[in-house]
């Protein structure tokens, strides 16, 4: 007898439930949610690219070139050409002699990890990585073991007291989605080297956002390295979907023969796979975009800590502003909502108590206006709510 009512029940009393919330226009700066027509600051989507008219024109093109659907994987028959140039494309943008695309970066994090990770190997993983690289270093047959957040000498520490001639893997997101600070890939990349070890970047939300070149957290610390493996996800910033690996020759060889979540899924839509090439050129050509996105969170971040409000440790368009408990982030939520601003509460379990926030996303396509009233609206409930 299945028990799952208990469980949602659970759930409720704790305030913790979950449900779907419909949206019915496309992810511009506003949308239609619920039929309500609301200020957008939580999409990943920073660039504005969901929306482009250069992404809907080359997907609507392929469609009409390749159809709709792949009909395969890409080991049988699903693998258009288009896979081909978007695979130079971002081996180019993450200088890296090779890249492999997945469905996802879900599927891109777990496939890869559970693919090179062996038994007996260590990975030691960042506390606040990513679900999707929990799951893929809890799915390997590699011990698995935390360190605290971005705390390099325990890191060093746990990379000492490894069994000798162990494998040794480290795992961390390049910005942190809940936190929004960045890794300090340089110190992490010197522990590489002296203890052997490779390191597996998760750049979901730094791909496109970024670095000179918008080419994430290597390209903004000017760093390569053989040692490193970078994962990037066309879901964010590029506006679409997939994910990607980008590394040695070698590596993505061995992947398209090794990872599970690469080898038993459908190739992605050709008009998915057109639409992420106009992004990266985009990315190329249109640095502007990155440039907006840049000045439009400087200007919120640095007003809202004007208001009194705590950013945590926030270096990028992610800023989250501390609220302190459940129930003053779901009420500070949903002020927002009534007004037309749409900002989810973070509650704990997903955040430590104590450090239950609203997480706003900046994107290139804010207006000033619209960065105002939001503004506006935090400073009007911060201090009903006793925030501030
Ligand atoms: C969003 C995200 C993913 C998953 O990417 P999808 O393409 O949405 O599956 C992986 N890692 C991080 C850090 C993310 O933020």
């Amino acid at each position: 007898m299945l028990r799952l009512n208990k469980t949602l029940e659970g759930l409720e009393q704790r305030r913790l439930l979950r449900g779907l919330h419909t949206v019915d226009s496309e992810q511009a700066s506003s949308i239609v949610l619920e039929s309500k027509k609301v200020l957008l600051f939580s999409s990943n989507n920073y660039l504005g690219l969901a929306n482009h008219p250069s992404l809907k024109k080359a997907a609507t093109a392929a469609i009409q070139k390749w159809g709709v659907g792949a009909g395969a994987s890409r080991l049988i028959s699903g693998n258009t050409n288009l896979y081909h140039l978007l695979e130079e494309k971002l081996a180019r943008l993450k200088s890296t002699p090779s890249s492999l695309i997945f469905s996802s970066g879900y599927t891109a994090n777990v496939g890869t990890i559970n693919a090179l990770v062996q038994k007996n190997d260590l990975i030691l993983a960042d506390r606040l990585n990513h679900a999707s690289l929990i799951d893929g270093c809890r799915l390997s047959d590699g011990t698995f073991r935390i360190y605290r957040h971005k705390d390099t000498k325990q890191l060093e520490k746990r990379l000492s007291a490894r069994k000798p001639g162990q494998n040794a893997w480290i795992v961390t997101d390049g910005i942190f989605s809940m936190d929004g600070d960045i890794v300090p890939l340089s110190e992490i990349l010197q522990l590489a080297e002296k203890y052997d070890a490779t390191v597996y970047l998760d750049d979901a939300h730094a791909t496109g956002v970024l670095g000179p070149h918008g080419g994430g957290t290597a390209d903004h610390f000017h760093l390569s390295s053989s040692r490193l493996i970078q994962m990037g996800t066309f879901s964010k910033a590029l506006g679409g979907l997939g994910g990607f690996i980008a590394g040695s020759k070698e590596l993505t060889h061995f992947l398209i023969n090794k990872a599970r979540s690469f080898i038993y899924t459908t190739a992605l839509p050709p008009s998915v796979l057109a639409g992420a090439l106009a992004a990266l050129d985009l990315i190329d050509r249109e640095p502007h975009l990155r440039t907006q996105l840049w000045e439009n969170r400087h200007y919120f971040h640095a007003s809202v800590q004007a208001l009194g409000f705590d950013t945590f440790t926030s270096e990028t368009p992610i800023v989250p502003l501390r609220i302190g408990s459940n129930e003053k982030a779901i009420a500070f939520s949903e002020a927002l909502l009534e007004n037309h601003i749409y900002v989810p509460a973070i509650r704990s379990p997903t955040v430590p108590k104590g450090s239950e926030r609203l997480r706003i996303t900046l994107m290139a396509t804010h207006t000033k206006e619209e960065i105002d009233r939001l503004l506006d609206q935090l400073e009007k409930h911060g201090k009903a709510l006793r925030v501030l």
